[in-house]
This record gives structure tokens, C-alpha cells and sequence, in this order.
């Protein structure tokens, strides 16, 4: 008999009954040249490097979030989620596709004030990112149903005003090269999830916010902070 009730975090998957369990979430940072900008860096293509959020960050489909604690500072960040299917270590970019079960939308929650604090001190993002209810995604679409994009617009908007917009084809590490990098670090395995960094216009939401977001060829994400 089990203590405890363990939540383990899934995730829908479009026309599909399953759901698809969460194991790790990976995120890259600074991926595309006009958000590297944005946020004060060099944009000379530097390897991708990576920081992760707890699985039960997620939280999936159309969700009521609260504004989390000890910020005073959140902001959005739209990115494109790939969601893996298929264990494997020391990968080749022409091999890493075949690691890919579906894709998904996305919005990397961040207390940025702490962030800059973290950055400013030498400290990890942990507070920074990995925050209960962080992790908002759309449903899983299944790679055989759509394909691997790697082009088409991402864009977010906040009470139906765009504040980020892109396309996927500005990604500094594109999707193989990113799995193909991660996987000389960790042994990726099914279930996990990766989150490949935002285009430019990051900034600020408030309670009361409604934020919706999409990518071209992929899905649409909704949420709202309360
Ligand atoms: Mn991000």
C-alpha cells in the first residue's frame, strides 16, 4: 500500500486517448537572435545551454493560474514544447527527429525579478523558473499527425494585444540540434519534455491578465492569472 497518493503530471495528447506522462522538463535559453537582444546578450550563436523545472510544473489545457508568490515581476514566454518519445544518449543531429513524439504550445512562467537577482549574484534559477504551476502547455500533437515544423509564426498576446511574435525559423538551435546537444548531457528519455526558448517581447502580466498564444501548425494555448 502506497503512503502517499503520488500526482504524476500528463499531458493530452491530441486524437489520442492516452495521456502522455511528464518525466523532466528541460528549457533552453536565449534561442532566438531578437530575444538574446532583448535581455542584454551577445548574439553570437554560443551552445544552447539548458536549466530544468519539476515535471508537476505542468499544467495543461485551458487553467486558471495564480499569480505566484515573492514576484512582483512575471512575465511570459511563448515557446514551441517537444515532447519526447524515444530514450537516448550521445545522439546525432541527423538521428534526434526520430526522439520526437509530438509537439506542443507552451509559456515559460518567470519571476524575472528574481531572475535578475539570480543572475546578478551568481545563484541558480530554481526560484526563478521552477515554480509551481510554470509550466502551462497546450495538448500534445503527435509528430505523425503533423509533421516536424520548423517553420511558421509563434506569437503571444495578452487581452488580445500581440506582445510576442516570431517564427519558428529564427530558432538559434533548431529542434535536432538542441536533442542532440541535451543528450551528450543527460540520457533523455521518454516522457520528457523540452521547452526551446522564446522569440523576442518578453514582459510583464498581471492578475487578472489573459494570456493566448499559438503556434502555426502546431496548436493554441489560453490561460488566465488570477
Ligand atoms: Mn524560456
Amino acid at each position: 500500500m502506497n503512503l502517499f497518493e503520488l500526482h504524476h503530471p500528463t499531458i493530452p495528447i491530441a486524437n489520442a486517448e492516452d495521456e502522455f506522462p511528464v518525466r523532466r522538463i528541460y528549457c533552453i535559453g536565449r534561442n532566438y537572435v531578437a530575444h538574446v537582444r532583448e535581455m542584454g546578450h551577445d548574439p553570437d550563436r554560443e551552445p544552447p545551454f539548458y536549466f530544468m523545472k519539476p515535471a508537476d510544473a505542468i499544467v495543461a489545457g485551458a487553467a486558471a493560474i495564480e499569480y505566484p508568490p515573492r514576484t512582483a515581476d512575471l512575465h511570459h514566454e511563448i515557446e514551441m514544447v517537444v515532447a519526447i518519445g524515444k530514450n537516448g544518449r550521445n545522439i546525432a543531429v541527423d538521428a534526434a527527429l526520430e526522439h520526437v513524439f509530438g509537439y506542443a504550445v507552451g509559456i515559460d512562467l518567470t519571476r524575472r525579478d528574481l531572475q535578475k537577482e539570480a543572475k546578478k549574484l551568481g545563484r541558480p534559477w530554481d526560484t526563478a523558473k521552477g515554480f509551481d504551476h510554470s509550466a502551462p502547455v497546450s495538448a500534445i500533437h503527435k509528430a505523425a499527425d503533423i509533421g516536424h515544423p520548423n517553420s511558421g509564426r509563434i506569437w503571444l498576446a495578452v487581452n488580445d494585444q500581440i506582445r510576442q511574435q516570431g517564427d519558428l525559423n529564427e530558432l538559434i538551435w533548431g529542434v535536432a540540434e538542441a536533442i542532440a546537444e541535451l543528450s551528450t548531457l543527460f540520457e533523455i528519455k521518454r516522457g520528457d519534455i523540452l521547452f526551446t526558448g522564446t522569440p523576442a517581447g518578453v514582459g510583464a502580466v498581471i492578475a487578472g491578465d489573459r494570456l493566448t498564444g499559438g503556434i502555426e501548425g502546431i496548436d493554441e494555448i489560453a490561460i488566465t492569472i488570477k
